[in-house]
């Protein structure tokens, strides 16, 4: 068994979703395996959703604008998909009206929570994860019904069932004991052999059925909870790359597919920005040995990237790729007074967990003079905020002297299981960034030694990005 992922530009609409349902076709008649698949909101319909959300708060009544403009995608897409040839036009208008009414009842709902969104001037991350959970109920419902009436037996499965989470609004966190159970059990008492599931990516609920999701790009990790619940023997992640590649393919134009990728750098690639995957898609894996695929659905019979536990096959003997993270901020806690205090690193931390903030990079001077702490932008002014009330008798006795906040930066990481002890790696990094004048604000490199990672400002990205690239895969780097 199997389990194929579709994401949201390989089901934005009627054209691609009936070029997807076309590999499907295929699949079931060259393999006997069977399969289910994970799908994603069309292309655009979650930032629709935010942003309808966004608006509603606001007290701008445009959000009913907004609605209308999901609306009719949906009423496009059912008029292309249930219009087949071979059926006469009235089988056809039953079968599309059915399917509307069912999309018009969900959309009607997602009007009247909007609304209620309007009317307090509130949008919790409650509320908005259950309006974001309408881009994938919309579209697969949709696709469930459209392959049914190509005669595929198909069965619609909302994932807020099955897959369970704590209430972490926004990126909640899985509770596989549970969810393995609930998936088990709903696919043997609930799929009849031959059927295929089509799950709701993104989404899942609380134990008292509230509404959560799993962070942006989370259909990904939908399909490896369900593969490894399930005992999948691959899971495949249908995209619109040819795979992962060593580069963001929008920055750097040479960038190569890597035909098989580690766990841990895969894992490390998407922590890092490769947002081809979401980076918790290998968890489930890790335990169950389950390889995932990489693969193009413009491109089927391209074999893709597979990610496993075996090692990567790189170009480069060292570094296999590289990511980045843009919109972060480096909060800078500087002071002479920090040399040789014990316990200070340790309250800073603990201060930007009390807020929330995610700590993507850490950097410490061996002097001992400062310590930056890398953040995404948008948490930064908070976090400056809470530190300097926490730090209000450090700050006094001049053991730190300013907290300061660099915002605009990007961090750049290059990825490889071959860095190991395998010496001018950095050598090689500094001296592609040097060369193209691009200056270096912090770097760190994990003990694993799989990972450097730097802080370069935001408008040095695409120029960054190609000069290391150039630098490691282009003709001279070759090795
Ligand atoms: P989907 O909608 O299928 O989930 P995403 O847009 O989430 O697709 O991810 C695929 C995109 O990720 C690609 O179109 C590409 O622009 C971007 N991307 C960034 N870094 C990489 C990389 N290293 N390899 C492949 N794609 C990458
Ligand atoms: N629709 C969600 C998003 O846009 C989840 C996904 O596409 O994987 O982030
Ligand atoms: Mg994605």
């Amino acid at each position: 068994m199997k389990i194929l992922k579709f994401g949201g530009t390989s089901v934005k609409d009627a054209q691609r979703i009936r070029h997807m349902v076309d590999i499907l076709i295929r699949r079931k008649e060259e393999s006997k395996d069977e399969f289910h698949i994970v799908c994603s909101a069309m292309k655009g319909i979650t930032d629709g959703l935010i942003e309808l959300a966004m608006i509603a708060e606001s007290g701008d009544t445009s959000y009913k604008e907004r609605i209308d403009g999901i609306w009719t995608r949906q009423e496009e897409a059912v008029a292309e998909l249930f219009a087949p040839e071979g059926l006469d036009d009235r089988a056809a208008d039953r079968l599309g009206n059915q399917v509307l009414n069912g999309l018009a009842s969900l959309v009607n709902e997602l009007r009247e929570i909007t609304h209620g969104i309007f009317l307090v001037r509130e949008c919790s991350p409650r509320s908005l994860d259950l309006v974001m959970s309408f881009g994938e109920r919309m579209n697969n419902y949709l696709i469930a019904q459209y392959m049914l009436s190509l005669g595929l037996p198909s069965l619609f499965i909302d994932a807020r069932k099955v897959v369970r989470t704590n209430a972490s609004h926004g990126r909640a966190e899985v509770d596989f004991a549970i969810t393995n159970s609930l998936v088990r059990e709903f696919f043997s008492d609930s799929v009849s052999p031959g059927t295929i599931g089509v799950v709701t990516g993104f989404i899942a609920s609380t134990e008292r059925g509230i509404t959560t999701t799993l962070g942006r790009n989370g259909s990904d990790y939908t399909a490896s909870i369900l593969g490894a619940a399930l005992g999948a023997r691959d899971i495949e992640i249908w995209t619109d790359v040819d795979g992962v590649l060593e580069a963001d393919p929008r920055v750097v134009e040479g960038a190569k597919v890597i035909a098989d990728l580690s766990i841990d750098e895969a894992m490390e690639m998407s922590y890092f920005g490769a947002e081809v995957l979401h980076p918790s898609t290998m968890l489930p894996a890790v335990e169950t040995n389950i390889p995932i695929w990489i693969k193009n659905t413009m491109n089927p019979q391209v074999r893709g990237t597979r990610i496993s536990r075996q090692k990567s096959t790189s170009r480069h003997a060292a570094v296999t790729g590289i990511a980045s993270i843009p919109r972060v901020a480096m909060v800078n806690i500087i002071g002479g007074g920090m040399l040789g205090s014990k316990g200070l690193a340790g309250k800073i931390f603990s201060t930007l967990g009390k807020c929330d903030a995610n700590i993507i990079m850490i950097s410490q001077a061996s002097s001992e003079h400062s310590i930056c702490v890398v953040i995404r932008q948008e948490e930064a002014d908070l976090a400056q905020r809470v530190l300097r009330t926490e730090l209000d008798h450090e700050l006094r006795v001049k053991q730190v002297q300013d907290i300061e906040v660099t915002p605009d930066l990007e961090v750049v990481s290059i990825i490889g299981g071959g860095m190991r002890g395998t010496p001018g790696v950095s050598g090689k990094l500094f001296y592609s960034l040097g060369n193209q004048g691009i200056n270096v604000i912090a770097i760190a490199q994990g003990s694993s030694e799989m990972n450097i990672s730097l802080v370069i400002h935001s408008r040095d990205h695409a120029k960054a990005l190609q000069a290391i690239h150039q630098g490691f895969f282009g003709q001279e780097g070759d090795e």
